[in-house]
């Protein structure tokens, strides 16, 4: 039992961190799929919580969510219903987290557990929605920090490297 509990919060924090550090902000600072799908404005909820046939909806999803599968098969030894459970968890997170244009507000009580448990409600990551450079950790909350050290990172490459690019076709 105790260690399905564990193999399952691996699976989410690993999930999570790979997630947001090799897909979601390389592809905020590089991309624009997730920015022309998961932020666009006045969208229902199955669009933002991936319940739709939007092909491009759906391959940011795939994107985001292929971090999770990997983990997923490297923890399958340990603990099958570990895996199962986290894969579940997290899915359910996916769904629970865009509620708010379902017009939820999470209970106080939710609120404070999520705070202690370093979890991402529905209210912060709406601030995400908002605002590109805040809230990161889709699951986590404790990915905010290191998330725009990252996010700084990989913007400063980008100016590096279109400043190369120009430079090249300037010679
Ligand atoms: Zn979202
Ligand atoms: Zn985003």
């Amino acid at each position: 039992m105790l260690e399905a509990i564990a193999i399952a919060w691996f699976l989410l924090f690993f999930g999570d961190f790979l997630s947001t550090f090799c897909y979601h902000i390389p592809e905020h600072v590089f991309g624009s799929l997730h920015l022309r799908t998961h932020h666009s404005w006045k969208k229902d909820f199955r669009h933002y919580a991936i319940l739709t046939f939007n092909l491009q909806v759906l391959l940011d999803g795939i994107l985001g969510a292929l971090p999770y599968l990997l983990v997923a098969v490297f923890l399958w030894p340990f603990s099958h219903v570990g895996v199962i459970c986290g894969l579940f968890l997290g899915q359910f997170h996916v769904w629970w987290r865009h509620v708010l244009v379902l017009d939820w507000r999470t209970p106080k009580l939710v609120s404070f557990l999520c705070q202690i448990l370093f979890i991402t409600t529905p209210e912060r990551h709406w601030l995400h929605h908002q605002k590109t450079n805040l809230a990161y950790g889709d699951i986590f909350t404790f990915f905010e920090q290191p998330a725009k050290t990252w996010l700084r990172w990989l913007r400063l490459l980008r100016l590096y490297l279109r400043h190369s690019v120009s430079g090249v076709q300037a010679d």
